[in-house]
């Protein structure tokens, strides 16, 4: 904060989840605001930012880790999720294995970063992206997935289409809002 009392915030968030299930498109959907069928899965780590202005006297800046490459092994290294403070996991409803995978994510974050000085995992929230693909979908009840969520620890979900935009913006508010309170 400065004597203006106007703050800004940089915040290091991780988007995991299996290949494909949509990561590198939901980031550029949200700071770019565009859609392809054709992203490259360069191998490596790739940031975008995107400048939030959350209210008038608070500018909240993500910075958007994604992984392409590391994806199919599962996990990532402890370096890797140093200081993040937030976290999203995506699924394909399309593709069953991707979303018994999403266990397995949530597992590794939260055995390799926590916050505070009492540890606690840090918030992460649930996509279960593509849903413009509905028809094909195995996705659960909305009863289900809530619960899903409170037993494996999740501080939401939402169903997001980085085709048709969807959710996506309205997901990244719900988490910087936790984070927010973190602060
Ligand atoms: P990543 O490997 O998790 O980064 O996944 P990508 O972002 O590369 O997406 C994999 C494929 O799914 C690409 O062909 C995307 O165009 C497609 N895709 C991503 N999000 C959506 C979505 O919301 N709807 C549909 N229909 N396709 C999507
Ligand atoms: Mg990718």
């Amino acid at each position: 904060a400065d004597d203006e009392g106007y703050n800004e915030y940089l915040y290091k968030i991780l988007v995991v989840g299996d290949i494909g299930t949509g990561k590198t498109s939901i980031i550029k959907r949200f700071v770019h605001n565009i859609f392809s069928m054709h992203y490259k899965s360069t191998i490596g780590v790739d940031f975008a930012l995107k400048v939030i202005n959350w209210d008038p006297k608070t500018e909240v800046r993500l910075q958007l880790w994604d992984i392409a490459g590391q994806e199919r092994f599962g996990s990532m290294t402890r370096v890797y999720y140093k200081e993040a403070v937030g976290a999203m996991i995506t699924f394909d409803v399309t593709r069953m294995s991707t979303f018994e995978a999403v266990a397995k994510w949530k597992a590794d974050i939260d055995s390799k970063v926590t916050y505070g000085a009492d540890e606690k995992p840090i918030p992460v929230v649930l996509l279960a992206n593509k849903c413009d693909l509905g028809k094909d979908a195995f996705i659960k009840t909305a009863n289900d997935m809530d619960k899903y969520c409170k037993d494996n620890g999740f501080i939401g979900w939402f169903e997001t289409s980085a085709k048709e935009n969807m959710n996506i913006e309205k997901a990244a508010r719900f988490l910087v809002d936790h984070i927010l309170k973190n602060d």
